[in-house]
């Protein structure tokens, strides 16, 4: 009797590596669908297909086991072959890790953004208003060592009656004074139409929060190979935003620098919440370099120093940051901006400037 049990015993074992190896050979057609469900664009999931299957085993089932269990069985391994399918699809997103494991390095006219570098600082006004204006503000970044200048020519404005940018001619002042502090210069473009503009005038195009998912944008854009900065949307998932650089990716552009700017939640002391995690999880995630803006995110001056601090911690690979002659009289973002002592003094609390050319390990201590 139990030589028996023993003998069926050993028929299990082996009928378990049997199975083993068929549902193994299953898999691996499996991921070659998804590959070319991938390439096609298709979906993973195709209920019809997936009902036919389970018809087709019911009517070939003779027992022992009953419909039902069958049924439970086989939705079992469809549902452990998707997901071998979706790991193959998720792979080969150009953003992600598996697909390049080294972190990329953006080079911004000879600035190097991203990996072991020293985290950067992309300062200006929130939009360029005047000459003056513009001049002063150059001249003071560019004094502290300051490499990279932003400041807005087409601005996108809530408010339909507020001021819109100078368009052209603010490309032109932003372009003249950036070169005379040999700045880089980094400025938002609105629409695809103005790209011709923005390769002539600007370093660095930069794709704004509420232009996240204009997917010809991002097309058109990732046609250009000038360097992308590409704020996360203003109610994005981290994986929305990922795609929207997968965009400018697959259109072969590979410059792309993403930036947290926070997120719009119930909290109203602070205009967004900056979200540390998604800091985080997109250096994980991704092989691209992480920016934090920390005016737009907190949206309060006297939070500026602290953000910039919790950014680097979590590992962003520089900080962007708003800065006015007179924020009192700017045209846009009037309670945001910061005037040129409150910046000084921005830099000395946050000790950015005078280690800006350390690494980030002597910095911060990781
Ligand atoms: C900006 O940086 O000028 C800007 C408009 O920011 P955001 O797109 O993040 O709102
Ligand atoms: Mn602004």
């Amino acid at each position: 009797m139990l030589e028996k049990i023993q003998s069926l015993r050993a028929d299990i074992d082996e009928l378990n590596l049997r199975l083993l190896q068929l549902l193994s050979e299953r898999g691996e057609v499996a991921k070659r669908i998804g590959a070319l469900q991938t390439a096609s664009g298709a979906s993973q999931y195709d209920p019809v297909r997936e009902q036919a299957m389970l018809d087709a085993l019911v009517a070939a089932n003779e027992g022992p086991f009953d419909d039902a269990t069958v049924k439970s069985l086989f939705k079992q391994v469809f549902q452990a072959s998707m997901q071998v399918g979706q790991a193959q699809q998720k792979q080969s997103y150009l953003t992600s890790r598996s697909a390049k494991a080294s972190d990329t390095v953006v080079d911004v006219r000879g600035t190097l953004i991203g990996s072991k570098h020293s985290p950067v600082l992309v300062a200006g006004p929130c939009a360029i208003e005047s000459a003056e204006q513009v001049d002063a503000v150059a001249r003071h970044l560019a004094d502290r060592g300051v490499k990279l200048f932003r400041g807005g020519a087409f601005k996108p404005r809530t408010d339909p009656y507020s001021f819109q940018g100078l368009g052209e001619a603010g490309l032109v002042l932003g372009r003249e004074a950036a070169d005379r502090y040999d700045l880089a210069f980094v400025s938002e473009i609105m629409s695809t139409t103005d790209l011709p503009l923005f390769e002539e005038y600007v370093d660095v195009l930069q794709i704004g929060a509420r232009n996240m998912q204009n997917f010809n944008l991002l097309k058109a854009v990732g046609r250009s190979r000038k360097p992308v900065l590409l704020k996360r949307g203003l109610a994005a998932t981290i994986e929305e935003w990922l795609m929207a650089a997968e965009y400018l990716l697959h259109e072969g552009n590979p410059n792309v620098i993403l930036c947290e700017r926070g997120i719009r939640t119930y909290e109203r002391y602070t205009r967004n919440t900056l979200d540390v995690s998604a800091v985080a999880l997109a250096k994980l995630e991704s092989h691209l370099p992480v920016l934090v803006d920390v005016t737009h995110s907190g949206g309060r001056r006297d939070l500026l120093v602290q953000l910039t601090k919790a950014g680097l911690a979590v590992g962003a690979d520089g900080i962007m940051v708003e800065v006015h002659p007179n924020p009192a009289v700017a045209l846009s973002d009037q309670k945001q901006q910061i005037d040129f002592p409150a910046f000084d003094a921005y830099l000395a609390d946050t000790g950015y400037h005078t280690k800006l050319s350390e690494k980030r390990v002597e910095l911060y201590g990781f």
